[in-house]
C-alpha cells in the first residue's frame, strides 16, 4: 500500500502497529474495535465475523473487520485461547476535542499468560505465565498467576526437571530464550517471546528485583545462590510491567521452593494415573473430580497444587490428616461452613482486580457478598468442639470494616459502567445527596409542570414533553394558540402544534443537564477511592483467601471421605505400605457393580510383587489404585481402604507397557523404554515403582528378557531393593521369585465356569498357570474354529516351553536365556573365524581371550 492512499488514521494505525508487531492490534474507532490487514484476515476467520474493506474504491483496499467495544469481553478470549497476543488502542483524547485526528495509545496488551478477567479464566486452575533461563550451569524458573499474585520461583541442576516441572504446571505462556525453548513440546505452551537469550542479565535482575520488592539484596527472597531463578522472576516483571503496560502492586511476595520438599511425580505419572485427565472415555472420572468437592475458587486452586506436589514430612502431612479428621468428626459444623463457604466467591481474583484498579462496582459487591459470610463462618469455627477449628476461627480476620465499606458505598445492584452514575448509595456522601435532593426536585418540578400549565392557561390538552435536540418543551395545538400566555418563548413549530419554552423551565433544564454531569462524575469519584481503601487491605484480604482455600479444602476431603467411605491413613516413617482392603477411588464410582477390594503388603522383605492374571482381569486397576492411595495420602486425604500404613514415599513411578499407552498416538517402544531409563536411574529405596506390561511393545523374547532385567535391578537397587509392583502376562516372570528373596508372586484370579471366565478381581499368593487369552478370545466373539485351533497351537507351545525349562533346571543355576550378550559376542567371532587358516599358537591364544570372556 503506497502512503499517499493512506488516510490519516491509516497512517496513525500503522504507526502503533509497527510498536506491537506480533500482536493482533485492536485499533478503537468511535463504536468498534476494527482490525485490518492481516490482523483482520485473522480476527475474521477466528471470531467469525465478516471480513470487509477500507476505502474499497483504491485499487488495493485494505481487509477490515471490527467488533462493537462493548463486546469486546465476548470476542476477546477466543483470540488469546488460540495462543494470539492482542494489543487494546484505545482513543486517549475526546474526538470532540481533538484538534485533527483523535490521539490513540495502547493501554493494554493481553496475552494468555496475563489475563485478569475471571470469564476466560479456568476456576480451579491457576493460569500461569512462566520465564525459564539458564544461567552459571544453573536452569532457573518462575511464574506467576497474574490474576491471583502467586508468584514462586525455583532454580534446577538438569534440564529434564526444568521440563518435568514446567509440564505439571502447563503454563499458558512461556518466556523462554531461543535456546531452551527447543526443548519444550509447545502444546500447552504459548512461546511468546523467543529472543536468543533471556534479555535481561544477572545485575539488571537484580535491580528489577530490588527495586518492585523494595529490598536491599535478593537473599530477602531466598534467591541468592539462584542467580537463573532470579533472572527468570526479573523477567516476568518486566515483561509485565514493560511489555504489557500493567503495573503489579499485589505482587508483594516471591515464594522460592525446592523440588525436595516434596514427593517427586513425574508428568508421565500423573497421566497414567489419570489424576486431573482421562485417557479416554468420560472426562469427568479423574482423581481430582473424585476429591474435588471443594466449594470456592481458591480452594479448588489448592486442591490442585496439593496433588500437583504431595508431601513427605510426617509431620506436615499427619496436620492435613488432623484438619481433614476434625471435620470428619463434626458432621453438622462441616456442613453449616460448607454452606457459608458456597456463598464466597474468588477473592484471589477480585482482590488483583482492585488493586490493578480493573474492579467495576460489581466486583465490589461480589466481594462484599462473600465477606459477609466471615462472621459466621468465624463463628462457627470457634463453636466448634475441636481445638484446631477454634484455633483457625481466632485467627481468622473477618473483614468487618472492609464489608461495611463497601456495603454503605455501592448499591446493591450498580450498572457495569462506572460513568453513569447509580454506583453510590444515599446517605454516604452529603454533597452526592443534595445533588440527588436537588435533582429530584427539579423532576418532580417538571413533572408536575403539566398539570400546573394546564390550570393555568385553561389549556386541557396542553402537554410537556422531552426530546434529545430540543431538551423540555410544552406543546400546545394550533387551535389553542390564542391561549398562550405571553411568557412562553417559541422555540419550534409542528405541523399540528408549536412547542414553547418558559424561563423557569429551561432553567430548571439547564441545572438538571449540569446536575447529572456533577453528580456521575462524583459518583465516579467517591467509587475510585472506595476502591482504593479495599485495595490497600489486599494482604488482609489475600490472607484471608488463603485460610478459606485451607479450611474449604479441608472440609471437601472430610465430605468425600465420608460419603466414599474412606479412611484414615497412618503415616510413618517406615519402609512400608500396607493397605487393607484397598479400592480404586476412580473405578468404584465408575462401576454399577460391587468394587472387589484387594490387601497388599510392602516391606524390607517383600519388595517386589508381580502379578499375573488374564487380559481384563484387574492388574492395572489395582497396581494403580496402590500409587494413587499412596499420592492420597501424602497430600493428608483419607483413602478408600479399610486400613492403611503408608511409610513415605520419596518418588512415585508409574510406567505403563507401549501398547496401552495410546494417548494421542505418541508411545512408541522407545519413549516406554526412556521413561523405565529415567526411573532406573532415579529410584530410591524409598520410591514406589508401578509397572505396568513393561516391555510389551516389542518381540516377545526382548520384551521379556527387558522386563526380566529391569525387575533385578530394582530388587537389587542401593542394596535394599525398590519397593514395585509389575503387573505383567510374562508367566516366565514368575521365576524370578525362585532366585531372588524379596520377589513375590501374586495373582488375579479368574475362575472358569461351564467353559467361560468369571473375573473374581481378587489378589491371591501364587503366579497365574495359564494365560487366558483365548478364553477372552472366545468371549469376544472370535470363531469357535479359530479358538479350537489356537487352543492346539497353545497345547504345542506349552509343550515346547516345558522341554526348555526343564533344560534350563538341570543347569545348576537358573538363568532365562542362552547366550549372554558377552556369549553373543564369542559365537559371532567363531563364525568369522577359518580354523584352517590359523596357527596353533593362534588358536591356543584366541581359546584363552573366549575363556576370558565369560
Ligand atoms: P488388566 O490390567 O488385568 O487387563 P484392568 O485393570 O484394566 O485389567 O481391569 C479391567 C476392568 O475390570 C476394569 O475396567 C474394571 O472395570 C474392572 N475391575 C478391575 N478391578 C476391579 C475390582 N477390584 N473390582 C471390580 N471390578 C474391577
Amino acid at each position: 500500500m503506497k502512503n499517499k492512499t493512506l488516510t490519516p488514521a491509516m497512517r496513525q494505525y500503522l504507526e502503533i502497529k509497527q510498536q506491537y508487531p506480533d500482536a493482533i492490534l485492536f485499533f478503537r474507532m468511535g463504536d468498534f474495535y476494527e482490525m485490518f490487514f492481516e490482523d483482520a484476515e485473522i480476527g475474521s476467520k477466528i471470531l467469525e465475523i465478516a471480513l470487509t474493506s477500507r476505502q474499497k474504491d483504491v485499487p488495493e483496499p485494505v481487509p477490515m473487520c471490527g467488533i462493537p467495544y462493548h463486546a469486546l469481553s465476548s470476542y476477546l478470549p477466543k483470540l488469546i485461547k488460540q495462543g494470539y497476543k492482542v494489543a487494546i488502542c484505545e482513543q486517549v483524547e475526546d474526538p470532540k476535542q481533538a484538534r485533527g485526528i483523535v490521539r490513540r495509545e495502547v493501554v493494554q496488551v493481553i496475552t494468555p499468560g496475563m489475563i485478569l478477567e475471571p470469564e476466560y479464566l479456568e476456576t480451579s486452575k491457576n493460569n500461569y505465565l512462566a520465564a525459564i533461563c539458564s544461567w552459571g550451569g544453573g536452569y532457573g524458573l518462575a511464574y506467576l498467576d497474574i490474576s491471583t499474585g502467586d508468584f514462586k520461583a525455583t532454580q534446577f541442576s538438569s534440564l529434564d526437571m526444568l521440563k518435568e516441572e514446567l509440564n505439571r504446571l502447563e503454563p499458558s505462556e512461556l518466556l523462554a530464550p531461543k535456546s531452551l525453548s527447543l526443548h519444550f513440546n509447545p502444546k500447552h505452551i504459548v512461546l511468546a517471546s523467543q529472543p536468543d537469550e533471556a534479555i535481561l542479565d544477572l545485575e539488571q535482575a537484580q535491580e528489577i528485583l530490588k527495586s518492585h520488592f523494595d529490598i536491599p539484596s535478593l537473599g530477602v527472597l531466598g534467591l541468592k545462590d539462584w542467580p537463573a531463578a532470579a533472572i527468570s522472576a526479573a523477567w516476568i516483571l518486566h515483561y509485565a510491567e514493560q511489555g504489557q503496560k500493567t503495573i503489579l502492586p499485589h505482587i508483594t511476595r516471591l515464594q522460592t521452593y525446592t523440588l525436595d520438599e516434596f514427593m517427586v511425580l513425574d508428568s508421565v505419572t500423573f497421566t497414567h494415573l489419570e489424576v486431573f485427565r482421562r485417557w479416554q472415555g468420560d472426562k469427568q472420572w479423574t482423581l481430582f473430580n473424585i476429591l474435588n468437592k471443594t466449594l470456592t475458587p481458591m480452594g479448588g486452586r489448592l486442591l490442585r497444587n496439593m496433588l500437583l506436589r504431595p508431601l513427605k514430612d510426617v509431620k506436615a502431612i499427619k496436620n492435613r490428616l488432623t484438619q481433614v479428621d476434625a471435620f470428619v468428626q463434626t458432621g453438622l459444623l462441616r456442613k453449616a461452613i460448607r454452606e457459608k463457604l458456597d456463598k464466597i466467591g474468588d477473592l484471589e481474583r477480585i482482590n488483583s482486580r482492585i488493586v490493578l484498579g480493573r474492579a467495576h462496582a460489581r466486583d465490589l459487591v461480589a466481594l462484599k457478598n462473600s465477606l459477609q459470610m466471615l462472621p459466621e463462618v468465624k463463628q462457627l469455627l470457634l463453636s466448634s468442639p475441636s481445638m484446631l477449628h477454634q484455633q483457625k476461627g481466632e485467627q481468622l480476620d473477618s473483614l468487618e470494616d472492609i464489608t461495611q465499606l463497601i456495603s454503605e458505598g455501592i448499591v446493591d445492584e450498580p450498572p457495569l459502567s462506572l460513568k453513569e452514575g447509580g454506583l453510590i448509595k444515599t446517605g454516604y456522601h452529603e454533597g452526592l445527596d443534595n445533588l440527588s435532593k436537588q435533582t429530584k426536585e427539579a423532576k418532580s418540578w417538571i413533572a408536575n409542570l403539566e398539570k400546573k400549565e394546564r390550570e393555568r392557561t385553561g389549556i386541557s390538552n396542553l402537554k410537556v414533553g422531552y426530546n434529545k435536540i430540543f431538551g423540555y418543551y410544552i406543546e400546545i395545538t394550533k387551535s389553542q394558540l390564542k391561549q398562550v400566555p405571553e411568557d412562553y418563548i417559541r422555540k419550534q413549530t409542528l405541523v399540528n402544534a408549536e412547542r414553547f419554552v418558559t424561563p423557569a423551565l429551561k432553567e430548571y433544564e439547564n441545572f438538571l443537564l449540569g446536575a447529572e454531569e456533577k453528580r456521575n462524575a462524583l459518583e465516579y469519584q467517591l467509587f475510585i477511592e472506595i476502591r482504593e481503601r479495599v485495595a490497600k487491605a489486599s494482604n488482609r484480604l489475600l490472607k484471608v483467601a488463603a485460610q478459606l482455600a485451607e479450611i474449604d479444602v479441608m472440609s471437601a476431603l472430610a465430605e468425600v471421605a465420608v460419603q466414599n467411605n474412606y479412611v484414615c491413613p497412618k503415616i510413618e516413617e517406615k519402609d512400608e505400605i500396607f493397605i487393607k482392603e484397598g479400592r480404586h477411588p476412580v473405578v468404584e464410582q465408575i462401576k454399577d457393580t460391587p468394587f472387589v477390594p484387594n490387601d497388599i503388603c510392602l516391606n524390607e522383605k517383600e519388595r517386589i510383587l508381580i502379578i499375573t492374571g488374564p487380559n481384563m482381569a484387574g492388574k492395572s486397576t489395582l497396581i494403580r489404585q496402590i500409587a494413587i492411595i499412596v499420592l492420597m495420602a501424602q497430600i493428608g486425604s483419607f483413602v478408600p481402604a479399610k486400613e492403611a500404613r503408608i511409610g513415605i514415599v520419596d518418588k512415585l513411578f508409574t510406567r505403563v507397557g507401549a501398547s496401552d499407552a495410546l494417548p494421542e498416538g505418541r508411545s512408541t517402544f522407545m519413549i516406554e523404554m526412556e521413561e523405565t531409563a529415567r526411573i532406573l536411574h532415579q529410584a530410591t529405596p524409598k520410591s514406589l515403582v508401578i509397572l505396568d506390561e513393561i516391555g510389551r511393545g516389542t518381540s516377545t523374547f526382548d520384551g521379556m528378557s527387558i522386563a526380566w532385567a529391569v525387575v533385578e535391578y530394582l530388587h537389587d537397587l542401593g542394596g535394599k531393593g525398590v519397593k514395585s509392583l509389575f503387573a505383567t502376562h510374562y508367566h516366565e516372570l514368575t521365576e524370578l521369585a525362585q532366585i531372588k528373596p524379596k520377589i513375590r508372586n501374586y495373582n488375579v484370579v479368574v475362575r472358569e465356569w461351564e467353559g467361560k471366565i468369571i473375573f473374581l478381581y481378587k489378589l491371591l499368593p501364587g503366579g497365574s498357570s495359564r494365560s487366558y487369552g483365548i478364553e477372552v478370545a472366545r468371549l469376544a466373539g472370535l470363531p469357535p474354529k479359530v479358538i479350537e485351533r489356537a487352543f492346539k497351537i497353545l497345547h504345542m507351545l506349552e509343550n515346547k516351553e516345558q522341554e526348555r525349562v526343564d533344560e534350563e533346571r538341570a543347569q545348576k543355576y537358573l538363568q532365562p536365556f542362552l547366550f549372554t550378550p558377552g556369549h553373543q559376542k564369542i559365537v559371532d567371532r567363531l563364525r568369522k573365524l577359518d580354523p584352517n587358516r590359523i596357527t596353533p599358537l593362534q588358536a591356543l591364544t584366541i581359546l584363552h581371550k573366549f575363556k576370558n570372556m565369560i
